[in-house]
């Protein structure tokens, strides 16, 4: 956190702020923040390139670990006052220190004795190793997130930890330097955390712990290990105004090919954890905690959890079956049992990470199901469920069941993940957004784009292809020098890669130390309903630099600088 983009000069050069991406503390889990940061990205997107570029940055950072309540009314928890309210608070937070370690500091707001009982919940399922860290002397709760530039909405972002760090190549001493920012090790509580249901506060307050964690352990996400089960790679970022022999920034891509990366919670877009390895991490351990499936949909992920992060300890039993036989017993015993909202549980922990075979299996399943006569709770419940899943066939069971009018459109739409996926929500707002976490680089001499687009899963479980369309200027001029094109059927990750040579029209010629401006935007095209939404577009500024080196080489060893603090004393 801590530095922000908007003002854009570091010592790096301004495209450096690249670098700031990885910072954790902000999680972009939200929908309605995003769709509220949008419109005010769109309205001050005509200002200049370089804003354009800062806000997107400033807004990767932002959405963090962020979170939203959609269509929920937030039920503020309510305290009488029983006389011995302080009293009763101080005894809480003794608890809470006596029993993990960590103070609950009043700073801008006073922790409320309900808030403290929630917290005390949310902790007492972590393991051994999260507590009593030393360094970490407590939490604070907040109003809101400070810090974050005028205009940028903060209202739902329910949590942040800090420091965050920035990611350098330093040439003087040839390595990767990973360099905490200096300030107090803390996570901030705000107001919208404890409007969340106990399930997704609890969901966030082991995440920010994981983050906590990972930082006091050398950034373990940063770990050969790690990277490697998580398939991010590392790309090296020129400034704009680099030379030779510069220090540059790096950051760690995910792998566009690669289908799965940690399931994610039912506030995040389904991109989340591929934002960067920290996310990737935090992300893994809510699920090692709190995804029954999480064991056999991340078998790699879960084992170095358990070795290296929760000290053995294990809460979901094993099975020797496999991931798909799991997910198949456990929906067969539901649907005997009619236990239609399990089913519901059971979609919604398959629907965090996009599985096809499963989700094939279990949709085949549910129709043998359904035609069996109509019964309106059965058929709601089962409607419900299909609104987890993305393949096109979950949304034809949905469609069905409304044709024959066995389940009101209505009824669906109540339900807030049936609203998100469906097709109002998809063509007024998903559709719109633009596309985030946008790199340039070159890969064995090849120009290539890569980015995230968080819609895309949901545009092919509607049925949308996606176009990519790029053009490419020179900076200051109205004229682009080179366009292409990249399309996309079928529900895909939300990970692109455009090798730009390919997808361009004619041949790609770019100029070498120029400052150029890419414009990206994407086309959703229904083939059958003759549907075209466009995405506003975002632009990037880059210099391709004479004889500059994109990939990193090697098993890179990335170095860990902590600040002068007592806190982090030992690590040093
Ligand atoms: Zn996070």
């Amino acid at each position: 956190m801590g530095r922000w983009v908007m003002s854009g000069e570091s010592p790096l050069g301004w495209y450096s702020s690249l670098a700031f991406m990885p910072l954790r503390g902000t999680n972009c889990n939200s929908f309605l923040l995003l769709s509220t940061t949008l419109s005010v990205l769109r309205s001050l997107a005509q200002l200049s390139p370089r804003l354009v570029v800062g806000l997107i940055l400033v807004f990767s950072l932002l959405c963090a670990d962020a979170s939203s309540s959609w269509g929920q009314e937030p039920k503020r928890p309510f305290y009488e006052d029983l006389g011995d309210y302080r009293q009763q608070i101080n005894q809480l937070k003794d608890n809470f220190k006596a029993q993990f370690g960590y103070e609950l500091l009043d700073l801008e707001l006073g922790w409320k004795p309900d808030e403290i009982k929630e917290i005390t919940l949310a902790f007492s399922k972590l393991p051994e190793t999260f507590l009593h860290i030393p360094g970490l002397k407590g939490f604070y709760h907040l109003s809101k997130l400070r810090a974050a530039p005028e205009g940028v909405p903060v209202d739902d972002v329910p949590a942040a930890t800090f420091p965050g760090f920035r990611t350098v190549y330093r040439s003087s001493n040839l390595s990767y330097h990973v360099e905490v920012d200096d300030q107090e090790p803390r996570i901030e509580f705000f107001n919208t955390l404890f409007y969340e249901d106990r399930d997704k506060l609890q969901n966030i307050v082991q995440h920010e712990m994981a983050h906590v964690f990972d930082i006091f352990q050398r950034y373990l996400s940063f770990s050969p290990e790690w990277l490697k089960i998580s398939k991010f790679n590392l790309i090296h970022l020129p400034a704009l105004d680099g030379r030779q022999g510069d220090d540059y920034l790096f950051a760690a891509l995910n792998d566009p090919d690669t289908g799965h990366y940690a399931p994610v919670s039912t506030r995040q877009l389904s991109t989340y954890s591929r934002q960067s390895p920290q996310e990737d991490f935090a992300n893994s351990a809510s699920a090692y905690i709190n995804y029954p499936y999480f064991r056999y949909s991340h078998p790699k992920r879960y084992q170095f959890l358990k070795n290296k992060v929760f000290g053995g300890r294990e809460y979901f039993s094993e099975t020797k079956m496999n991931y798909q036989d799991k997910v198949v017993f456990d929906f067969e015993t539901a649907l005997t049992g009619r236990d239609w909202d399990d089913v519901i549980s059971i979609f919604r922990e398959v629907g965090r990470d996009y599985s096809p075979e499963i989700e094939s299996e279990l949709i085949e399943r549910l129709k043998k199901n359904l035609a069996d006569s109509p019964d309106s709770v059965r058929d709601a419940k089962l409607g419900v469920a299909t609104c987890y899943l993305y393949s096109p066939n979950a949304l034809e069971v949905r469609r069905n069941l409304i044709r024959k009018k066995r389940v009101p459109l209505q009824t669906l739409l109540e339900v807030r993940r049936c609203g998100l996926m469906s097709r109002r929500s998809f063509e007024r707002d998903f559709a719109l957004w633009p596309m985030r976490s946008i790199h340039f680089f070159k890969n064995k001499g090849r120009a290539q784009l890569q980015f995230l687009d968080p819609a895309l899963p949901l545009a092919g479980a509607r049925g949308f292809e996606t176009r990519y369309l790029w053009r490419i200027f020179y900076e200051g001029s109205n004229v682009h020098m080179s366009e292409g094109a990249y399309r996309v059927e079928g529900v895909r990750p939300g990970a692109i890669k455009i090798d730009l040579e390919k997808s361009a029209m004619g041949t790609l010629n770019l100029p070498t130390g120029k400052p150029l401006v890419l414009e990206l935007g994407a086309q959703r095209v229904h083939p059958r309903e003759f549907k075209k939404f466009n995405s506003n577009p975002v632009k990037i500024r880059f210099v391709i630099q004479p004889g500059f080196n994109y990939e990193a080489h090697g098993k890179p060893i990335i170095k860990i600088i902590y600040p002068d603090r007592p806190e982090f004393e030992k690590l040093n």
